[in-house]
């Protein structure tokens, strides 16, 4: 195990915010991440890709940077194959590991920055599809008792970017590895709106799950920003989900608003509508902002501190109380 002291996060979070950490553990084996947890039995901050993560103050806890890699074939039928993977895998690279082997599933997640050991963590989704459809068990290790634990798909409580590891027992465990199932003779999913139409535009009729991977990609490309161009976290706020009876209101108040079913009568709506409507879509104050493509993504243009961020964000979140009565929930982890 590495340790470094008096480390800079900078190039370690996508948002780029220049902060120091007392001390930094480059764990790359399960016995790096043992010896880390029997030496800093206080609060610790596990770190992955760091793309779901904004600094606000120097970070005094111990630092787990996640790097232990490895991809493991557990199981394989004619029709699908069991993949063992490590938390320290960069996510983009493990789908298109999937995609050249022509196993399907996680193609739509295509892009999305970070570690596969923090994709359950809040049940990543794009495109139409959540990691969980695809996750059979989580392995973990408690950070207290240092007892290793198998989580099945069940017992994971996965939700809308949502799961046991954010809720009830969070910052309870390390995420060491992840099991998954694929399909061998899958289904392409391009019923999520921009998808076809990219598809259509290069004339493809029969997608393979590489057309489907290259397809999210390029939508991707253009819609969001590159962190190593402008910092960012990806979408600040979940989308919010609102009642029947609170859903015919805003309709009947405001007849362009956009809406999508969910169960138990329920409807979500685009955070990054309510946003716009609220007037923040490229706003700038010094070099935090709000995206000028898009107003779910908040920015630093080069020297933000956490905080300023934090600031609009809060700023942002009572704006749309006061115009559409929806408490805009944050997505991105606060530290
Ligand atoms: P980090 O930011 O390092 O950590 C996130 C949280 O998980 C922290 O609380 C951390 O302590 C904890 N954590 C990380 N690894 C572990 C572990 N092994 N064990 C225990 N805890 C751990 N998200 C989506 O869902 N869908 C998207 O489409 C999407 N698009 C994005 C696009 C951009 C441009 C960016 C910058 C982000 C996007 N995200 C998206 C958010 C982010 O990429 C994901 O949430 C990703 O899974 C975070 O991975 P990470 O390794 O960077 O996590
Ligand atoms: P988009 O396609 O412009 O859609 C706007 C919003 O409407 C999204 O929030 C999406 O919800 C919802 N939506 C659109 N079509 C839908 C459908 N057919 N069924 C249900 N909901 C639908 O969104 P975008 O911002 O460009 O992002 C594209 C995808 O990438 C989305 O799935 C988004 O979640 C994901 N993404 C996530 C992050 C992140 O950091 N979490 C960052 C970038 C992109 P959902 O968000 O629930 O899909």
């Amino acid at each position: 195990m590495k340790i470094y002291s008096d480390f800079n996060l900078q190039p370690y979070n996508t948002f780029g915010i220049d902060v120091p950490a007392k001390t930094v553990a480059v764990c790359e084996n399960e016995s790096d991440i043992t010896e880390f947890l029997s030496t800093y039995t206080k609060d610790i901050l596990v770190l992955g890709g760091g793309s779901n993560i904004l600094f606000v103050r120097p970070v005094d806890e111990p630092v787990l940077l996640m790097q232990y890699k490895g991809i493991q074939v557990v199981f394989e039928t004619h029709k699908e194959v069991i993949v063992e993977v490590n938390a320290g895998e960069s996510w983009h690279s493990f789908v298109s590991y999937c995609v050249q082997n022509n196993w399907g599933g996680l193609e739509n997640l295509s892009l999305i920055p970070g570690t596969v050991g923090a994709a359950p963590m809040q049940n990543i989704g794009a495109y139409g599809v959540e990691v969980k459809d695809s996750i059979i068990s989580v392995t973990a290790i408690e950070k207290v008792t240092l007892q290793k634990r198998v989580f099945t798909h069940q017992e994971c409580a996965f939700g809308y970017r949502e799961s046991i590891f954010k809720t009830s027992l969070r910052n309870q465990f390390v995420v060491l590895s992840v099991r998954f199932v694929l399909q061998k003779n899958a289904k392409v999913n391009t019923s999520y709106g921009a998808i076809a139409s990219e598809l259509s535009a290069q004339n493809i009729i029969n997608p393979s799950l590489a057309d489907v991977a290259a397809a999210v990609i390029r939508i991707r490309q253009s819609k969001l920003p590159n962190p190593s161009e402008i910092g960012n976290a990806g979408s600040f706020f979940k989308n919010p989900i609102v009642g029947g009876l609170q859903a015919a209101d805003l309709i009947k108040t405001f007849p362009t608003i956009s809406m999508y079913a969910q169960p138990n009568n329920q409807q979500k709506v685009p955070a990054a509508w309510l946003i716009e409507q609220c007037g923040w879509k490229g706003y700038r104050q010094g070099d935090a902002g709000v995206h000028e493509k898009h107003a779910l993504v908040l920015v630093n243009y080069g020297q933000a501190s956490g905080q300023q961020i934090f600031d609009i964000s809060t700023r942002i979140i009572n704006s749309v109380y006061e115009k559409f009565g929806i408490q805009l929930e944050r997505e991105v982890n606060i530290y």
